[in-house]
């Protein structure tokens, strides 16, 4: 089977030859362990942090490492009392066709509630992170308006469509007018705005958000943050999500200093990892699929075909060539 290694640390904008694709045999699972075939493998962001070697929330991938990710798959050999074959589970086990499971973020899916790949996006990691950071961070009122940045992808399509279950109005910000007219037209969205094709992102937020922005749910960081923040309500709340505009820079940015206009705004802005909130994640993921089978809550997938297209995709991820959550499919469902 194959699997995908971390090669080199790009200082930059990761290439296709950071990775190398291995051929390996199958292994065999130990007591209390599943062999798992992977159908789906999530590609996330926070990958581009594990490629590097400096302190941050998790520990990198080492070089000659398998990169690490998120899976759905299908227990094709058990020792694990807990699991049987054909068994469709989620784990962590990295960018491979074949893999271990036994370990404590092993959980079982049913396979009847919704997609098996909806466990890697919308009833997985990234619905999580929308769901606590906008109601547990960004903490919405109906009646205010909650802007978001990446507004079509994994986290961004989840965050607007619960503003405005939540009686809020919703604004994304993404780029190009395919994305626009889908988070607009298919998620309902009240607006959104193109960036790449917008000069003058202050005035194009100014007027899409005629009462200034109480809730600012940031994925991107950069230029489209900064304009974000100037138009800030007095005691908005800034959800900071992740920088994604930043995650390839090899020097921090520097950009207008914007800090000070939360002292006299009393801005509250707080960062936070979606695992902050893992011991909440039973009742949000019913919730969300209660929201999803009543048509309230609608997702888009990215699926590209086969392993070694992981790579390519994943570099494509941090340019924006993504619409919706992207996912890697390495076998048959
Ligand atoms: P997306 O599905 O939103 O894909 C990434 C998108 O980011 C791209 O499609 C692109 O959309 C946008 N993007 C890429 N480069 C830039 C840029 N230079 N400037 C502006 N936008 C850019 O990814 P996710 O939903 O998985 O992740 C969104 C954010 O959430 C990331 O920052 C990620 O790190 C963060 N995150 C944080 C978590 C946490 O626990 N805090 C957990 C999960 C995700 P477009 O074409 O519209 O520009």
């Amino acid at each position: 089977h194959r699997r995908v290694v971390l090669v080199r640390r790009p200082p930059g904008e990761p290439a296709e030859s950071d990775f190398r694709i291995e051929e390996v045999p199958v292994p065999q699972p130990g007591p209390r362990e599943v062999l798992v075939r992977v159908i789906y493998l999530s590609l996330d962001p926070y990958m581009r942090g594990r490629m590097r070697d400096a302190a941050s929330y998790a520990a990198p991938v080492g070089i000659g490492e398998v990169m690490t990710g998120g899976t759905v798959g299908e227990v094709v050999a058990s020792n694990h009392p807990g699991f049987k074959v054909g068994d469709i589970v989620e784990d962590r086990l990295g960018w491979q066709e074949y893999a271990i499971g036994g370990g404590p973020a092993l959980r079982r899916i049913d396979p009847s509630l919704a997609p098996i790949s909806t466990a890697n996006g919308v009833l997985g990691m990234p619905g999580m992170t929308a769901y606590f950071g906008l109601l547990e961070v960004g903490r919405p009122k109906p009646g205010e308006t909650v802007v978001v940045s990446a507004a079509s992808g994994a986290v961004g399509q989840v965050v607007g469509q619960i503003a405005r279950i939540m009686g809020c109005r919703a604004v994304g910000i993404a780029g190009g007018d395919a994305k626009c007219a889908f988070v607009k037209d298919t998620l309902g969205f009240d607006a959104c705005i193109d960036y790449k094709a917008t000069d003058d992102l202050d005035a194009a937020l100014r007027a899409a958000c005629p009462d200034g922005i109480d809730v600012y749910f940031d994925n991107v960081g950069g230029p489209i943050t900064d304009a974000a923040l100037r138009n800030l309500n007095v005691h908005a709340r800034v959800a900071l999500c992740g920088s994604i505009s930043q995650y390839n820079a090899t020097a921090p940015e520097t950009g207008p200093r914007l800090l000070g206009t939360f002292v006299g705004k009393r801005v509250t802005a707080r960062g936070f990892i979606v695992s902050d909130f893992a011991a909440h994640y039973g009742p949000a993921l019913r919730q969300m699929g209660a929201w999803i089978k009543s048509g309230r809550l609608k997702y888009r997938e990215d699926i590209v075909e086969g392993i070694d297209k992981a790579p390519r995709a994943f570099i494509g991820l941090l340019r924006g060539e993504n619409f919706g959550k992207l996912l890697v499919k390495l076998g048959p469902e």
